[in-house]
């Protein structure tokens, strides 16, 4: 399958994420919450004037699976989900996210600045996973896609199957390195004081699965 390639501005803030030396790296989970919340928030709007679609606030909510025999971290929503453009679109360029388009590039060689004071979005993944796939069925479509990428080399889209609407996206959780110890990212104990500080205020259900075997 084709490699698609990172738009240049997306490629510097994937390095900058991948290369973190940032010391709260737990913040990616608040960016990937935050936009299972906004993906929710999109649905919600559409079901208030789409009489098609309805909106029973038991269907909506966010699950958080950590998994350390696979060492994966899953963050599920029932949003709106993205169709292959969307996907496209809204993954494989960084402009979009509001936070970066407005900082200059000097400004970008000290990541610190940066990750600390604006929401860094979906790239922030790549602080903790050297994997990201994202598995996701939008509202608009009958197919399924899998966006996949292991960093600045580009990423792949493929057809899958899924039966509901919203996304799913699996971090492969990094290696342990001698200065460096990601594993608390699959400790259901410390993910959910990482979701207490940062993600408290989201009005959707965050719920907490254990992969059971
Ligand atoms: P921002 O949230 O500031 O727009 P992000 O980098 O966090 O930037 O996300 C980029 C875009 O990817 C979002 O605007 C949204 O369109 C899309 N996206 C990310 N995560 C999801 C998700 N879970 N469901 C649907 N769309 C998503
Ligand atoms: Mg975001």
């Amino acid at each position: 399958m084709a490699k698609r390639q990172f738009k240049a501005e997306s490629k510097r803030l994937l390095e900058l994420m991948i290369n973190s030396i940032y010391t709260h790296k737990e913040i990616f989970l608040r960016e990937l919450i935050s936009n299972a919340s906004d993906a929710i928030d999109k649905i919600y709007y559409r079901a208030l004037t789409d009489e098609n679609i309805s909106f029973n606030k038991d269907d909506y909510y966010i699950k958080i699976t950590p998994d350390k025999e696979s060492r994966t971290l899953t963050i599920s929503d029932t949003g709106i989900g993205m169709t292959k453009e969307e996907l496209e679109k809204n993954l494989g360029v960084i402009a979009k996210s509001g936070s970066l388009a407005f900082k200059k590039e000097n400004e970008l060689k000290d990541g610190h600045d940066i990750i600390g004071q604006f929401g860094v979005g979906f790239y922030s993944a790549f602080m903790v996973a050297d994997v990201v796939t994202v598995i996701t069925k939008s509202i608009d479509s009958d197919e399924a896609f899998k966006w996949e990428s292991k960093g600045a080399d580009g990423y792949t889209i493929k057809a899958v199957e899924k039966d509901t609407v919203g996304t799913d996206i699996i971090l492969k959780i990094k290696d342990n390195t001698e200065d460096e110890n990601y594993d608390e990212f699959v400790d259901e104990y410390r993910l959910q004081n990482i979701i207490k500080k940062y993600s408290d205020f989201i009005r959707y259900p965050i719920k907490m699965d254990i992969a059971e075997r």
